[in-house]
């Protein structure tokens, strides 16, 4: 117990903060079901939006202060005209810097040689289901096709590792064994994600990673596996004997990550949250257009990153059904 409080002491945020997630876009070319209504969420105006010069001062920033992982996401990121510039703009920032991507993949196949060329390093495809049929109705639009084509051209322009993102929903797409048929194929890593019950949500689609796990265990044998590198909360890592790729399981609601959680994001509006929950955010985006430098920003997000270390764990969890201060698509999840 705290002396001066009385409440209980906060579990530990790691002292080292150095991950941030830059979601430069509200839009998307697909609408999943658990993420956004089939009309789209209302999209931000072109003034609201951070210009990629503001974004990239906020980088600039959040650099100083020791993050040195950035991943871009959405929206979809690649709706975003100029995103090829935008990572050369980040990776001018340091070329040490380590630069990512979440996107749904559909627009790969025309971007991954030329984001690869200008800095971006590995890749995180969401693909929720093998299965056309399916695909399609978890995304209400998209194709199977297009997105196996942006995978494959990933693996053509040296991106690594590339990543399988699988948010899984029971009964929909429920079954992970096509998913570790393909790690034998590809040296692809596929992460099975514990869906969150934000949005839409009919209550019925949330299943423990502890049954995705189990289902495949009783269909191949699954040997651990160090993994990939990670920046995030993926944990349990495992190999089907013989095979070029690996499985992980992210479990937000069964296995709660926030004492681990080493990442800031900024969502397109501008918003800065050191946690997913939070509700309103840090306003960066006024910050920067009423002139502050690198050095001030600097200052607004070392503050951030204090609080964040000393709530530690304090706050609302997945599984507790409080929604996050807005859209996941907004957000960048
Ligand atoms: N559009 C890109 C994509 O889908 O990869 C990037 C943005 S999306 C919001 C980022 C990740 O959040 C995706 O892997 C998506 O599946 C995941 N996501 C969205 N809503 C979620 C939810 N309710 N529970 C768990 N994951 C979710
Ligand atoms: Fe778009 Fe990604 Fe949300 Fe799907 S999960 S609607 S691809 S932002």
């Amino acid at each position: 117990m705290s002396e001066e409080t009385g409440a209980e002491e906060s579990l530990e945020i790691p002292q080292e903060i150095n991950y941030l997630r830059i979601s430069i876009t509200d839009r998307c070319n697909l609408r999943c079901v658990y993420c956004m209504p089939e009309e789209g969420v209302s999209n931000l105006s072109h003034d609201d939006i951070m210009s990629y010069e503001e974004l990239k001062s906020f980088a600039a920033a959040a650099v100083a202060t020791g993050i040195n992982k950035i991943r871009i996401t959405g929206g979809d990121p690649l709706v975003r005209k100029g995103i090829v510039d935008f990572v050369e703009m980040l990776n001018d920032i340091d070329p040490g810097l380590k630069i990512s991507m979440t996107t749904n993949g559909l627009l790969l196949a025309r971007y991954a040689k030329d984001l690869k060329k200008a800095g971006l390093s590995r890749i995180n495809i969401s693909i929720d289901s093998l299965d056309p049929g399916t695909y399609r109705n978890i995304t209400r639009i998209g194709k199977l096709e297009d997105v196996m084509e942006g995978l494959h051209a990933s693996f053509d322009a040296g991106l690594e590792p590339v990543k399988i993102n699988v948010v899984v929903l029971n009964s929909i797409n429920d079954d992970p064994v096509p998913f570790a048929e393909l790690t034998r194929e590809l040296p692809v890593h596929v992460r099975f994600i514990e869906y969150m019950p934000f949005f839409n949500d009919p209550g019925k689609w949330y299943i423990s990673n502890d049954i995705t796990r189990a289902k495949l265990e009783s269909a191949m044998k699954l040997e651990e596996d160090k993994g990939p590198e990670g920046w995030g909360p993926a944990r349990e890592h495992f190999q089907v004997e013989g095979a070029l790729g690996t499985i992980s399981f992210i479990s937000p609601v069964s296995c709660h990550f926030c004492p681990s959680c080493n990442r800031i994001r900024v969502s397109a509006d501008g918003k800065m949250r050191t946690c997913l929950f939070d509700q309103n955010g840090t306003d960066i985006r006024d910050l920067i257009r009423s002139g502050a430098d690198i050095g001030e920003l600097k200052l607004v997000i070392e503050k951030e990153l204090d609080r964040k270390r000393l709530e530690g764990d304090h706050k609302p969890k997945p599984g507790t059904r409080i929604r996050a201060g807005d859209h996941m698509s907004r957000i960048g999840g």
